[in-house]
């Protein structure tokens, strides 16, 4: 495994051999099993595999969030190694950004919404730098997790609106045995939060369960997460949505197809959650 910092360095071994397909997973760092889902299933469907580790400033809107977010690069090496990983790629900051960059991938109407809506300026950060990593490494393939349900769905819409030359594969929500999605940010939460942020699933649950009896109704289903997310006292919920799953947009009246997604403060850490549903068919 070569752990390298520049686009030079990225190139030079992602061309070594320009027969091999290569995977690449964009990552934050501060690895758990659900980028690893990420990993493996690279693993699986390529010659080589790359993984991206880089802090993305331009991504987030609170700099109390960006300083707070977890770094650890040696153990997220470690943890790269035992998968098999070829290459990292941890970039510098001026790297990605220099003094004089000027130029921003934005995907506008899809982006309006939902974490765009809470986090103003936060997608044009992550297509500005997924479309730079990929112009650099030009993987075959870029995984993707159903976490970030919205992310996955712009950067979709970016891949078809610029023809970029590569497959996107999106991976299911990888949970806690106790349904916590897990994210980077979980290892902020105190003891009593780590509980509480238990309501974010359970919402989602209920939501459910509503559809399961016959609920097509995208504020009933808004509703009935809104209720759940209400009684939990150390929660404070940001967003809650029912939403067509490749446009994006609020569902008025009833559906055949939905994606429930949510946000919700405990105490300072704020966390994201979805799930899909279908008629016929629970993902
Ligand atoms: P991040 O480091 O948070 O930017 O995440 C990197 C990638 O891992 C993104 O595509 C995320 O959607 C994905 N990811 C994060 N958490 C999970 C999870 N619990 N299950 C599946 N994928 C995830």
């Amino acid at each position: 495994m070569q752990v390298v910092k520049t686009a030079q360095d990225v190139r030079g071994l992602r061309w070594a051999d320009p027969t091999l397909t290569w995977g690449l997973v964009p990552t934050m760092g501060a690895l758990h099993e659900g980028h690893l889902s990420l990993v493996r299933r690279a693993r699986a469907e390529n010659d080589r595999v790359g993984v991206s580790i880089f802090v993305n400033p331009i991504q987030f809107n609170r700099q109390d969030d960006l300083d707070a977010y977890p770094r650890d690069l040696e153990r997220d090496a470690e943890l790269l190694a035992a998968e098999g990983v070829d290459l990292i790629w941890t970039p510098s900051n001026t790297e990605m950004y220099p003094p004089d960059f000027q130029t921003y991938v934005s995907v506008e109407t899809m982006t309006a919404g939902l974490e765009g809506a809470a986090r103003p300026g936060h997608f044009r950060g992550v297509t500005t730098v997924v479309a730079k990593l990929f112009n650099v490494f030009q993987p075959t393939r870029a995984y993707f997790g159903q976490k970030d349900a919205q992310q996955a769905a712009v950067i979709r819409q970016m891949v078809r609106d610029l023809a970029f030359n590569l497959d996107i594969i999106v991976c299911p929500i990888v949970r806690e045995p106790d349904g916590l999605a897990m994210s980077s940010r979980n290892v902020r939460l105190g003891p009593e939060a780590r509980q509480a942020a238990l309501v974010l699933f359970r919402a989602l649950n209920a939501a459910r369960s509503a559809w399961e009896n016959g609920c097509r109704d995208g504020d009933r289903l808004r509703d009935t997460m809104r209720a759940v997310i209400a009684a939990e006292p150390l929660a404070r919920l940001d967003y809650v949505s029912a939403a067509h799953p490749v446009t994006l947009q609020e569902i008025e009246g009833e559906t055949e197809q939905v994606l429930l997604s949510m946000a919700v403060f405990i105490g300072d850490v704020r966390l994201i959650d979805n799930m899909v549903l279908k008629t016929g068919a629970v993902e």
